[in-house]
């Protein structure tokens, strides 16, 4: 006998209702079907608002010490950044626990500023922070933010990005960490600010400044579809951490010229004495990121200031080989999933650092420089039946003489 089909949840039957959809012992019709998803929903959202508060207790938490050690896998030197990053880091959750004790010390937030040259490491930092973290993140680039109203981005959309991913979860966005990378680029670029308009400047910073600072902006929400009945999101910034990075080319000469200035008869020519001259870097302080153009109201935002050093051989032959997923261990991994055991002489790698040295790119020299070596034999060994291949010295010489060499030096 064939039974008739009813929905198993209102016991309608197939032609009182516009779809019947068949499940293994019943049948469940479309209203039904809609009404169970707003439930589940409903409930889904109760749910998560008990895992967190914060979706994480304090304890569990890698300390500032576990969170260097974790970046000290992936990031060569660069020790005082690490430290400054892993405690506001740290504080960084702390601040956002302390809402469920409430005793009145309110933790104020430290926004993070570090200044280091290119290539040095700043990125990769954040990048790898990031991997650690329990809370939403995102790299953003001040060179793309213009004042409002004119074309390119306003910073609202640095809100957008970290909504973006956070899944449209404002509480969750409202917890994150932004990456905003070449800070300097927005540098007011003369100390008049009233000769030009500085559309890509001051009025950037300004903007910026409202972010900083914590208040509720209006975010238009990005591919409106999510939210096609919602013309702006609320975001409230009190809470999200902030991490600059800048190079802030020349900001050398600005601290030589203070630390001149300061150090004025005798006693001064002793204190110039003890002085590093090759990394001046370490001296800064934020009055040299006013003379670079910074507006204060932004300096007094960043009360976090640190510094990267620049890389000298011994780091550069080190980023080569020690990280975790160093360059030497991506290219051997790549031969590894063609059968082929690649490998470099010690010479070879010492060449590879040479010429990131006298190509001036820090680093990021290392990577190219390692691609237009390998790129032949990346072409080439997966077709031959090579089980091994070593990369000599003279192998490399050629193979980089090959490639356009001024690529490099005009970069
Ligand atoms: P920055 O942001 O300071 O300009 P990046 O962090 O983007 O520089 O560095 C570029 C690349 O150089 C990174 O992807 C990484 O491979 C390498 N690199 C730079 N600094 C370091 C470092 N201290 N340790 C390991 N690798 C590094």
């Amino acid at each position: 006998m064939k039974m008739k089909k009813v929905c198993s949840f209102c016991g309608r039957g197939e032609q009182d209702v516009s779809l019947l959809i068949t499940g293994l012992n019943g049948y469940i019709c479309n209203e039904c079907a809609e009404q169970a998803y707003q439930i589940t929903k409903e409930a889904l959202k109760g749910a998560g608002n008990k895992k967190t508060d914060l979706g994480f207790e304090l304890e569990q938490l890698p300390k500032p010490k576990e969170i260097k050690e974790y970046l000290d896998q992936y990031v060569i030197g660069q020790d005082d950044a690490k430290r400054y990053l892993a405690v506001s880091v740290y504080n960084h959750y702390k601040r956002l626990a302390q809402h469920t004790t409430d005793d009145g010390v309110e933790i104020e937030k430290s926004n993070i500023i570090m200044v280091g040259s290119t290539g040095t490491g700043k990125t990769l930092l954040a990048r790898t922070i990031a991997k650690l973290l329990h809370v939403p993140f995102t790299i953003v680039d001040a060179t793309v933010f213009t004042e409002a109203g004119y074309v390119g981005e306003d910073v609202e959309s640095i809100l957008s990005r970290l909504l973006q991913v956070a899944d449209y979860d404002v509480d969750a966005a409202q917890r994150g960490i932004v990456f905003i990378d070449e800070i300097d680029k927005i540098a007011r670029k003369s100390d008049n600010p009233s000769i030009t308009r500085d559309v890509s400047g001051e009025g950037v910073q300004q903007g910026l400044l409202k972010l900083l600072e914590g208040s509720m902006v209006n975010v238009p929400p990005k591919g409106g579809r999510k939210h096609p009945d919602q013309d702006y999101i609320h975001v409230d910034t009190r809470n999200i951490l902030f991490i600059c990075g800048g190079a802030f080319d020349g900001i050398e000469k600005k601290i030589a010229q203070r630390l001149n200035t300061h150090v004025v008869g005798y006693n001064s020519v002793q204190n110039m004495q003890h002085i590093d001259k090759s990394n001046l870097m370490k001296y800064i302080l934020p009055q040299d990121l006013k003379s670079f153009g910074l507006i204060p109201e932004i300096i007094g935002r960043l009360p976090v200031l640190t510094y990267l050093n620049p890389l000298d051989r011994t780091a550069l032959r080190n980023i080569l080989t020690e990280p975790k997923n160093s360059i030497v261990k991506q290219q051997i991994k790549l031969f590894e999933m063609d059968g082929i055991k690649l490998s470099f002489a010690e010479e070879t790698l010492e060449y590879i650092v040479d010429k990131a040295v006298e190509y001036n790119l820090g680093a990021r020299g290392l990577r190219s420089i390692m691609e237009s070596i390998m790129m032949e034999a990346m072409y080439e060994k997966p077709s031959q039946k090579t089980k091994k291949f070593v990369v000599t010295l003279d192998y490399a010489k050629q193979q980089l003489e090959k490639a356009n060499l001024n690529r490099y030096s005009e970069a």
